[in-house]
């Protein structure tokens, strides 16, 4: 593996351009910013709405392509979590993916020496595709969850919306891990993670996947389910599976068997991922790509668009209204004012309807 690297790097020969051409594809799942979606886009539509629909969890179509009933709201604070970026009201999931979350940032807490999670963007209220930041995340089953260990205090909603990104690779140099920020606990915390059975995938980039195949000591058993992705230098992102019962899911095909430091790692390390794509043919008609609709979703997302809210966030908080409480959370210094959205205790989110 090593040497199958070696080789491809040397094959890339200018190390310097390589360094410059990987550092401008790390930044979190942020492969392509999209301009802004014109209205009647399924983007502007399931971007606009602010609560979920009342009933059961369903998803509906596929992680890059569908919508979800019935969402939960993570609760903003846990004993051993903290949900970021309020603003962008994305703490929505399948209750299933919630308690991943859940079990994972207690889990990780008591015996893998990682004081809590920051988790990032779940899903949007009734899911669907999203203005800005990922091609999936669009039916509730998959989370983004910080690479920097949640801090001993309860961050302000403001210091959740502009805490900076902590990138793990070394500035400067191609797809490797900076040691100054890399710890033996993000590697357990990613086996962690992996070690659910209800866990599918959980994304990495090439070099947090490479550095886990080399350093892992342990069961290496799920250390297949790492599967290397641009970006997720700052993040990393879990994926379950289908919930049992949800007949309207459209599975994604399991991971091969292995641990995947094989050559399908060794390619991220070629060239041919960060090649320019080659350009079109002098007499080739410009191909215009077409904006997602909701008609291009499955049936039933017109009909999630269509269904009735729940009457306010707390009503659709994950644990309960008083998830927080239940949970051993001190409430706020400062209540929430004449806030019915908003839960009832935990640093208020920042509320900007309309925001991106
Ligand atoms: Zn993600």
């Amino acid at each position: 593996m090593a040497f199958r690297i070696a080789q491809a790097l040397s094959s890339i020969g200018k190390l310097a351009l390589a360094a410059a051409i990987g550092a401008s594809l790390v930044a979190g799942d942020v492969v392509a910013q999209q301009k802004q979606p014109s209205p009647g886009s399924a983007k502007a539509i399931f971007g606009g709405v602010q609560l979920p629909t009342q009933g059961g969890p369903q998803p509906f179509g596929f992680y890059a392509k569908g919508c979800m009933a019935g969402a939960e709201a993570l609760p903003t604070d846990g004993p051993n979590w903290q949900a970021m970026r309020l603003s962008r009201n994305r703490r929505w999931g399948n209750p299933a993916m919630l308690s991943v979350i859940e079990q994972l940032s207690r889990d990780a807490a008591r015996y893998d020496g990682w004081p809590g999670l920051l988790v990032g963007d779940i899903a949007q209220p009734r899911g669907g595709p999203m203005f800005n930041g990922h091609a999936s995340h669009q039916i509730g089953l998959d989370a983004d969850i910080w690479l920097t260990p949640m801090p001993a205090y309860r961050m302000t909603a403001e210091q959740r919306e502009t805490l900076p990104f902590t990138t793990m690779l070394q500035k400067n140099a191609f797809l490797t891990i900076n040691p100054n920020v890399w710890t033996p606990a993000h590697a357990r915390l990613l086996m962690r993670a992996a070690s659910y059975p209800q866990v599918e995938r959980i994304f990495v980039n090439p070099a947090i996947k490479k550095k886990m195949c080399d350093t892992w000591t342990g069961d290496r058993t799920n250390l297949g389910k790492l599967r290397p992705e641009y970006g997720h230098d700052s993040h990393f992102h879990i994926r379950i599976k289908c919930p049992p019962g949800a007949a309207g899911c459209k599975p994604q095909a399991p991971v091969a068997s292995g641990d995947g430091c094989d050559k399908s790692l060794a390619w991220w390390f070629s060239p041919a991922p960060w090649a320019k794509p080659k350009p079109p043919k002098p007499d080739a008609k410009p191909v215009k790509p077409r904006e997602v609709m909701v008609s291009d979703l499955p049936k039933a997302c017109q009909a999630v668009l269509d269904a009735p809210s729940v009457s306010s966030v707390r009503a659709a908080t994950y644990g309960g209204g008083s998830a927080a409480e239940a949970l051993g959370v001190a409430p706020a210094a400062e209540p929430a004012a004449s806030d019915e959205e908003l839960p009832p205790v935990g640093p208020v989110p920042d509320d900007k309807p309309g925001f991106q």
